[in-house]
């Protein structure tokens, strides 16, 4: 065949075997998909160019099973204030993030997550900054003192456990948060007008409430989704190697959080890491209570509860320091 009967050839997807239009065909590793056939993947799955037909075709399987098993989803709590918000089912300990509203969850499919699903969730805050200028003489000079309208994304995070999909995100709030603020070269003088400032900054306060309120949405919803998930049953771990599951749970949630702090672009939680610290210890306490610090086992024990210690707060350290931008 030649180059003009390549180009006009019918081609079809791989998944339905629909005929596929020019503009309507979708990469996969091994063949093409169908634009129809692409919108019934989750919103969350991003691997779809290195994904073969056989994967594809198993994903649209769980999604179908998804799709069922949500007419027995009750929403009995919502989270976030944003166009995406959290839909709990409290008994089933399970949850969506969806902009759909309730009427619409089966048609949309959102994924269910069990809350045992999070291995971690916390919020991040985006914020851009831009100089606010004036027209003098057809050119844009700074006012003094110069004006700056800040800009802020809040959001959730979190890390799954799903064949399809490792992360999800969404923003707590309607729209963009501003928040205005003026930087002085030097302390403004007594007795100086400043009418023009106080005009500019009038809501300032009412901005910077509203920052807040929506930081602290976040964050309780990061804890939500955390509460019982990080200290998840070992059962639940991914691919368990023979080394996981020899671990203790207290040194599986540290290797969990160490992991995290390596990866993450959130800032980690200091309670956590905290908490982290006090199991460590009282499993230290525990030793000595039971008068075995004096055996090569409770030495050796004792031993790898330091070195784990130290591992913990190097990782928050190096991560803390990464996240705030130093
Ligand atoms: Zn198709």
């Amino acid at each position: 065949m030649g180059f003009l009967g390549g180009l006009f050839e019918k081609k079809y997807c791989a998944v339905c075997g629909n005929q596929v239009s020019f503009f309507g065909k979708r990469k996969i590793s091994d063949g093409l998909l169908c634009k129809d056939c692409e919108a019934k993947l989750s919103d969350w799955f991003d691997d779809r160019r290195t994904s073969t037909i056989a994967q594809i075709k198993e994903q649209l399987d769980y999604r179908e099973e998804n799709r069922k098993a949500l007419a027995n989803f009750k929403v009995t709590k919502t989270m976030g204030d944003g166009d995406w918000r959290l839909l709990i089912d409290e008994e089933a300990d399970s949850f969506l993030i969806t902009a759909a509203d309730i009427h619409s969850i089966v048609k949309v499919n959102p994924d269910i997550i069990r809350r045992d699903e999070v291995i971690t969730s916390g919020y991040s805050l985006g914020e851009r900054k831009t100089e606010e200028t004036q027209l003098v003489d057809g050119k844009r000079v700074s006012y003094d003192p110069p004006r700056f309208e800040y800009s802020y994304n809040i959001k959730v995070e979190l890390k799954v456990r799903n064949p399809y999909f490792d992360e999800m995100s969404f923003q707590v709030h309607p729209t963009t948060l501003h928040l205005h603020k003026v930087e002085w070269a030097a302390k403004p003088k007594l007795g100086e007008d400043h009418s023009d400032v106080t005009k500019y900054l009038e809501n300032a306060k009412a901005e910077q409430a509203k920052i807040e309120q929506y930081t602290q949405v976040a964050d309780e919803i990061a804890h939500w989704l955390r509460r019982e998930a990080y200290y998840a049953p070992q059962a639940a771990a991914v691919n368990p190697t023979a080394a996981a599951v020899s671990q203790t749970p207290l040194q599986r949630d540290a290797q969990a959080f160490i992991t995290f702090c390596n990866t993450t672009a959130t800032m980690p939680e200091k309670a956590h890491y905290e908490d982290l610290q006090k199991r460590i210890r009282d499993e230290q306490n525990e030793i000595r209570r039971k008068g075995l610090a004096v055996t090569a086992t409770g030495k050796a024990d004792l031993a790898a509860l330091d070195q784990l210690a130290e591992q913990v707060t190097a990782a928050y350290k190096e991560a803390v320091l990464r996240c705030s931008g130093v």
